[in-house]
């Protein structure tokens, strides 16, 4: 007889499905938070990184939303100057490099990367770089925190050859953590910060009086570190259904785009 297996989470609800029951929430709350990832939750995946871009009318709503008052951020693995340059609106917070660096809506800027940090990064890109090359469709991207191996665009047998020089250099450098992504694998020295961290500080810079509605919302595996973390509060897989902590779910870029006016009119 085979063990029991351990029951598995419940799987994430349709957020459009259960807002009914959720805004009477948000309208009571006396801070309102709403934070995103950007690649697969805001804007739609592209073949090449640089192509991603944010729909005009997605980017309206967010400006309204942060003109009715509620505070809105984006969490992104890229690096920070690049997410918010992608999403251009002033006025939010802005986190970049899976959680190792942050920007409040004022302009004041806290990086958590550490110099050792970046000059173990400096050294992995200077290994990685030579071999990686040869390979069509593979793109090495360095970032404050970590390299990022793209393989968006290339072929099965460049792909599998990527992986071995991926291992390998994960062998290398021990102690360093692999986050597999979406076409993306990146590479950052265990220690760096999560996705996690960085909204734990995001939030502990809220002012804590009165009842507060927050909602997060992310299609990655790097966005289950924050799913797990934060209890209590709005949590939302986006994208195709999978086993994730959040407990919502929402199944594309057009639902997230729905959820926002749903927002904006609660929160007006
Ligand atoms: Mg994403």
């Amino acid at each position: 007889m085979s063990p029991p297996r351990p029951r598995a989470p419940r799987p994430p609800r349709s957020l459009l499905r259960e807002w009914p029951k959720l805004a009477p929430r948000l309208r009571r709350a006396r801070r309102r938070i709403l934070l995103c990832d950007f690649d697969g939750t805001l804007a739609g995946m592209r073949r090449a990184p640089d192509a991603v871009h944010l729909a005009q009318s997605t980017r309206k709503l967010l400006e309204r939303i942060r003109d009715a008052g509620s505070v809105v951020g984006v969490v992104s693995g890229r690096d920070l100057d690049d997410v918010a340059a992608h999403v251009g609106i002033p006025g939010l917070w802005y986190v970049g490099g899976h959680g190792n660096e942050l920007r409040s809506p004022e302009g004041r800027f806290v990086s958590l990367v550490s110099a050792a940090d970046r000059r173990e990064v400096a050294r992995a890109a200077r290994w990685l770089r030579p071999r990686l090359a040869p390979l069509p469709g593979i793109r090495l991207d360095v970032k404050q925190a970590s390299v990022a191996i793209h393989y968006r665009a290339a072929a099965r047998q460049g792909k599998e050859r990527a992986r071995e020089i991926m291992r390998e250099a994960s062998r290398r450098t021990p102690g360093w953590r692999l986050l597999e992504g979406k076409k993306v694998w990146d590479l950052l020295p265990e220690r760096a910060a999560d996705k996690w961290t960085a909204v734990q500080r995001l939030l502990g810079k809220q002012p804590p009086f009165g009842p507060r509605f927050v909602a997060y919302l992310g299609d990655d595996l790097t966005d289950e570190s924050v799913f797990r973390g934060m209890r209590g509060a709005v949590t939302v897989s986006v994208g195709r259904p999978r086993g994730s902590a959040a407990r919502y779910s929402l199944r594309s870029v057009t639902e997230v785009r729905r959820f926002l006016r749903l927002w904006l009119r609660a929160a007006r």
